[in-house]
C-alpha cells in the first residue's frame, strides 16, 4: 500500500513537474523569464491532485485505488496535451469525419486506450517507467543547462551612439532640419495580391486594407517582396538598411533581430545610428508575445500604462506563465477559457499600445521626433476572429483562421491610421510586412534546396508593402519595393533627401541541422545556413 502510494507520487511528480524542469532549463539564460508563477502553478496543481487523491481513498474507506486513479489522470492529462495533434492528423487525412463527431472519435480512442492500460499489468509498468526517465532526462537537462556558463551575459549600457557616416549611402541632399516622425508598421506574414493567389488564398481578402490605404494617400507597391524568408533575418535587413546575410555562414543569434537590438553590449545597427545622428529622440519598439522589447532593449520600449486590469488579465499578460501554459497544458481549453472569461487578449496586438501611446503623448513642435516600430503578430499565427478574440486553436496552414486574421488586422489598422492622420499626418508611414504566408507545403522539412517547390519562394516572398511619403518624394517609389528599401524610402523621405536605393534582392535561408524554415524563435544556438539567391525566381511568371 505505502510502496503503491510512492509509486503514485512519483508518477503525479514526474508527469507535472518534467515540463516544468525543461521549461526552465531551456530559459534559464533569458533574463525575461521568471519561472515564480509557473512553479507556483504546477505545485498547486499537485498539491489539489494529491488532496483529491487521499480524500477519494479516505471516503470510499481504500477501495479507491490511489496508483491506477493517479496512472489513469496522467494518461489523461498525457492524450490532453497531444489532443491538438489527434484533432489535425483527423482533418488531415480523414476530414470527412467533421465536426463533433472527431472529437467523439477521439474521447472513444481514448477511452478504449485507458481501458487496456489499466488492465494490463506489463503497459502500467511501462508507462510509470516511462515517465521516470522522462523526469531524470529533463533533470539531466538543466543540469547540463547549468554547467554551460557560455550562455551567461554581462552587459554595460551603451551610452553613446557613433555618428559616423553611415548616412551618405542612404541619402543625399537632406532638406529639413526637423525631420518627421516615422511609423513603420510590419504585419507579420501578410502576403501581397500575388503571394495569397499562389498560396490559393483569394487575394480580395486584401481589399478592404487596400481600399483604407489609398483613400489615405498611400502608395502601393504591388509587386513587392521580402529580403528573406525568415522573420529575424528580414528585420535584421531593416536595421541594417542591407543584405545582413548573402552567403553560406554560421547563424548566430546574437547578431539578428530580436537578440540583435536586445543586448546592451550590441552595437547599435546602422538603422539606429542614423536615425539618432538625423535628430530623433525616441526609437520605439511595440513589440508581440513572439519578439518584443525589454530592459536590455537599445530600441526605447514605450510605457504603455495598463490600468484596471483584472486578476486574468494580468495573469493573461505574465509572458512566462502563459509561455509555461500554452506549450504544457491544453491550449484549446486554455484560450476558449480566456476568451469566456473576456480576458483582453493584448498581448500581442502592438497596434493597440501604439494606439494607446500615441493617445498620450502631445505632438508639439519642440518635441524631437521619433521612431515608430510597430510589430502586429496578425495575421500570423495565433490566428484570431474578425472581432479580434483569439481563436482556441490556430495552425499556419489554416486558411480560414488566416482571413478571420486579416480582417481583424484591418479594423486594428484603420483605427491607427485615423490616429495618426488626425495627430501627426505630416509623417511617414510605412505598412507592410516581413514575408509571406506558407500554406504551401507547410511544416516541411526539405533535405535540400531542390526539395523547394518553386511556387513556395513566391508564395513565401511576396509581401503586402504599401508607403505614405510627401508628393515630393513619390518620384521614388515603384511596384517592387522590397524591406530594405522601403527603410531607405521612409527615413530619406522624413528628411527630405532623396533616397539611394540599391538593387531589390531576396534570398531563402535553410538551417544545416533541421532544414526547417519554422520554429526559428526555439532556435537559440549557433547553427550553419545555407543561403540562396532567389531574385531571378521572383521576377518569373507564379504560373
Ligand atoms: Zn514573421
Amino acid at each position: 500500500m505505502v510502496y503503491k502510494n510512492t509509486i503514485s507520487l512519483v508518477l503525479l511528480f514526474a508527469v507535472l513537474f518534467s515540463p516544468l524542469i525543461t521549461f526552465i532549463s531551456v530559459n534559464l539564460y533569458s533574463v525575461d523569464v521568471d519561472f515564480v508563477k509557473p512553479l507556483m502553478f504546477t505545485i498547486t496543481a499537485f498539491t489539489v491532485i494529491i488532496v483529491f487523491l487521499f480524500l477519494g481513498n479516505y471516503f470510499t474507506r481504500g477501495r479507491f485505488n490511489i496508483l491506477n486513479v493517479t496512472i489513469y489522470l496522467s494518461f489523461i492529462y498525457i492524450c490532453l496535451f497531444y489532443f491538438e495533434e489527434f484533432v489535425w492528423l483527423i482533418v488531415n487525412y480523414a476530414p470527412y469525419i467533421a465536426g463533433f463527431y472527431k472529437f467523439l472519435l477521439i474521447a472513444l480512442i481514448i477511452l478504449f486506450a485507458s481501458f487496456v492500460l489499466l488492465k494490463v499489468e506489463f503497459l502500467k509498468k511501462f508507462f510509470v517507467g516511462f515517465f521516470i526517465i522522462i523526469l531524470v532526462l529533463s533533470i539531466f537537462s538543466l543540469l547540463l543547462s547549468g554547467i554551460d556558463p557560455s550562455r551567461s551575459k554581462d552587459f554595460d549600457p551603451l551610452e553613446n551612439v557613433s555618428k559616423e557616416g553611415i548616412s551618405s549611402h542612404i541619402y543625399s541632399n537632406r532638406t529639413l532640419d526637423t525631420p518627421k516622425n516615422i511609423y513603420y508598421i510590419v504585419s507579420d506574414e501578410l502576403g501581397s495580391r500575388k503571394g495569397l493567389k499562389v498560396g490559393g488564398v483569394n487575394p480580395n481578402i486584401l481589399n478592404k486594407i487596400e481600399g483604407l490605404l489609398e483613400e489615405n494617400d498611400f502608395y502601393i507597391a504591388k509587386n513587392a517582396s521580402s529580403s528573406y524568408n525568415f522573420s529575424h533575418f528580414t528585420f535584421q535587413s531593416i536595421f541594417e538598411m542591407d543584405y545582413p546575410v548573402v552567403k553560406n555562414s554560421e547563424y548566430n543569434p546574437f547578431d539578428f533581430f530580436p537578440a540583435s537590438v536586445n543586448s546592451l553590449d550590441r552595437k547599435n545597427t546602422p538603422l539606429q545610428t542614423t536615425l539618432k545622428s538625423l535628430g530623433y529622440g525616441k526609437l520605439l519598439w511595440f513589440g508581440n508575445s513572439a519578439m518584443d522589447c525589454t530592459d536590455r532593449s537599445t530600441l526605447d520600449c514605450p510605457s504603455v500604462k495598463s490600468t484596471g486590469l483584472s486578476l486574468f488579465e494580468k495573469l493573461y499578460l505574465d509572458d512566462s506563465l502563459m509561455t509555461y501554459l500554452s506549450t504544457s497544458i491544453y491550449p484549446r481549453i486554455l484560450y476558449k477559457v480566456l476568451n469566456w472569461l473576456d480576458v483582453k487578449q493584448q498581448k500581442n496586438d502592438a497596434i493597440g499600445k501604439a494606439i494607446s501611446y500615441i493617445n498620450s503623448i502631445p505632438y508639439s513642435s519642440e518635441s524631437k521626433p521619433s521612431f515608430f516600430l510597430i510589430h502586429q503578430m496578425l495575421p500570423h499565427v495565433p490566428h484570431v476572429s474578425e472581432d479580434c478574440k483569439r481563436l482556441a486553436v490556430s495552425r499556419q496552414d489554416d486558411k480560414k483562421g488566416y482571413i478571420s486574421s486579416v480582417s481583424c488586422l484591418g479594423k486594428r489598422l484603420d483605427r491607427l491610421i485615423e490616429l495618426i492622420s488626425q495627430k501627426d499626418n505630416d509623417s511617414i508611414i510605412v505598412v507592410t510586412a516581413d514575408h509571406g504566408t506558407s500554406f504551401l507545403q507547410p511544416y516541411m522539412k526539405y533535405a535540400n534546396f531542390k526539395d523547394i517547390l518553386p511556387k513556395k519562394i513566391i508564395e513565401r516572398h511576396s509581401i503586402f508593402s504599401s508607403i505614405k511619403v510627401p508628393n515630393s518624394c513619390r518620384q521614388y517609389l515603384y511596384p517592387n519595393i522590397g524591406t530594405v528599401n522601403s527603410i531607405r524610402i521612409a527615413v530619406s523621405c522624413a528628411i527630405g533627401a532623396s533616397p539611394k536605393l540599391i538593387k531589390d534582392k531576396n534570398y531563402f535561408i535553410l538551417f544545416e541541422k533541421d532544414n526547417t524554415i519554422h520554429n526559428l524563435g526555439k532556435k537559440e544556438l549557433p547553427d550553419s545556413i545555407s543561403v540562396t539567391d532567389v531574385t531571378n525566381r521572383l521576377t518569373e511568371s507564379p504560373e
